[in-house]
């Protein structure tokens, strides 16, 4: 227990003992000890509290509980694995409000290899999704860092992304049906498989994303794919972002969609990995300025389509966009490759304090955002490591300025944290600018709620806030997070 973490308890005790009794003993803790993890977030850097962590069996205890605390005025924080990264997903402070986990209702309900389709219970966790689905012979590509515990019913309401984005879309595209308790303690149930529906709204994309300010995902129809039997990863090294853009057209070119992952990694960050995490040593043989990143999958034969690879490869490095490239010559190698890629978030902690961004731009924009975005921070902030790398294929930089050297002292780590708000405004100034986001990936949360009233027109929060007020009028779920 964090020793300023307070335990206050504003929720009547008659309205909890109407949840206890909705959800029996299993369903429910009030022990401190066990409620912290809950309020804490992964990187600590969000903390709240609630006198009770709800923990309902399926959908009809989930709305008998929304339906008391909707009765009751209590508000709610739904929540998965508490991975996000963005405040959404922990409560306030005041103990006013309950959180309701999902990590009980953790079924697949049906898989349907016919329909190639999955239905899934919202506390399901990613990487079990993938297992159940490859045991069926099926892909169910969303896969991101946080697999291992981010749960589905998370995944949906953060619309995830994560790595296949390029091939497959985000978790919005991968959906065709959704079972959702709504803030009256109704539920909805919307878990139709069908690719084809144009009967009036498609209300389930009204969910997807809300970040459960709208209502508590509790079951999904999820789509799945032919599960590739031919991969081909390959690091290749250019001399800038441009050229990364260039490859990926040619790539694309040459095996459209098959381009399955295309993840841009400045040299920066490499020397951060090569430093920091054991084992991973320096990909190739000469340091070079930016790398890609590249997955091309297929149904063939193995090893159908390293022929083709290598050609782009070679075409790419005669016509100067590359300078060296490796290509894995098996699975393990491959994994090799994207440990470099997964490790940079936590390599990046080593080096001091460094300040996040998740922003999109149209994919012609990429190099102009790297381009100025260094320059205007270079130029606010001399010495400062910039670190560039992400989702490029989608648009998607994971834009992260590192504190100068000249602050790796403990006296002066704190000086650039306090830059948060000024980098910032640099950062997403610029993205507006360039028609972006300054959130691709993972939500609005508390963290970026502000910001987003700051470049959303008044036109599209009005929108925003009109949606929130016809599904939630009292305004219980998930209170103060995203509008
Ligand atoms: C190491 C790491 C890597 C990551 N990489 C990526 C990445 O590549 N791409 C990407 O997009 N994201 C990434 N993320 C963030 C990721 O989107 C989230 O971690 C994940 O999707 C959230 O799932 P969760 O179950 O942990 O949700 P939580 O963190 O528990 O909740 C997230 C939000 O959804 C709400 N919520 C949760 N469950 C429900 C529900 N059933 N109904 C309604 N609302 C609900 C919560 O209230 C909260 O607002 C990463 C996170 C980590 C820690």
């Amino acid at each position: 227990m964090q020793e300023h973490m307070e335990r206050p308890n504003a929720v009547a005790e008659g309205v909890l003992a109407r949840i206890k009794a909705a959800v029996g003993t299993k369903g429910y803790t009030t022990d401190p000890g066990e409620i912290e993890p809950h309020c804490l977030s992964w990187r600590d850097n969000w903390r709240g509290w609630v006198p009770m962590v709800v923990k309902p069996a399926n959908a009809a205890e989930v709305a008998a509980v929304v339906a008391i605390c909707a009765e009751s005025g209590t508000p709610i924080v739904p929540q998965g694995g508490n991975t996000g990264l963005t405040g959404g997903g922990q409560p306030h402070a005041d103990g006013a409000e309950i959180i309701i986990s999902t990590s009980r209702m953790n079924k697949i309900r049906d898989i349907d290899t016919v329909n190639n389709t999955m239905t899934v219970e919202a506390g399901c966790i990613l990487a079990a999704l993938q297992d159940a689905a490859s045991d069926a012979n099926r892909l169910f590509p969303l896969s991101l860092a946080a697999e291992g515990s981010c749960q589905i019913g998370g995944n949906l309401s953060t619309n995830a992304g994560g790595t296949q984005v390029l091939r497959y879309g985000n978790a919005r595209n991968l959906v065709l049906g959704l079972e959702v308790v709504l803030p009256d303690g109704r539920i909805w149930d919307g878990l139709r498989g069908l690719r084809k529906d144009n009967t009036g709204y498609d209300l389930k994309q009204l969910f997807i994303g809300a970040e459960g300010t709208l209502g508590i995902v509790t079951a999904a129809v999820l789509k799945l794919f032919p599960k590739p039997t031919e991969v081909q990863t390959a690091l290749v090294a250019l001399p800038d972002p441009a050229a990364s853009l260039a490859l990926l057209s040619r790539a694309q070119e040459a095996v459209g969609e098959q381009v399955t992952a295309f993840e841009l990694i400045q040299r920066r960050a490499i020397d951060f990995v090569v430093r920091h995490i054991p084992g991973v040593p320096d990909p190739l043989a000469q340091s070079y300025p930016w790398y890609v990143l590249m997955e091309v999958t297929g149904q063939g034969a193995p090893d159908s389509l390293r022929d083709t690879v290598e050609g782009i490869l070679a075409d790419a490095l005669e016509g100067g966009d590359v300078l060296d490239a490796v290509l894995a010559a098996n699975r393990g190698q491959g994994h090799a490759l994207w440990k470099i890629r997964e490790s940079i978030p936590e390599a990046q902690n080593y080096e001091g304090q460094s300040v996040k961004h998740d922003v999109s731009v149209p994919l012609s924009r990429i190099a102009e955002f790297i381009e100025r975005a260094d320059r205007a921070m270079e130029a606010a902030y001399p010495g400062v490591r910039c670190v560039a790398f992400g989702h490029i294929g989608d648009g998607n930089i994971h834009y992260n300025p590192a504190q100068p050297i000249a602050h790796d002292t403990a006296a002066k780590g704190s000086d650039f944290a306090a830059e948060y708000g000024a980098i910032n405004r640099i950062v997403h100034d610029l993205i507006a600018e360039l028609n972006g986001s300054i959130s691709a990936e993972h939500g609005l949360g508390r963290l970026r709620r502000d910001e987003a009233r700051r470049y959303k027109s008044d036109v599209e929060m009005d929108l925003m806030r009109s949606v929130k007020d016809a599904l939630d009028p009292a305004n219980i779920m998930n209170p103060g997070k995203v509008v």
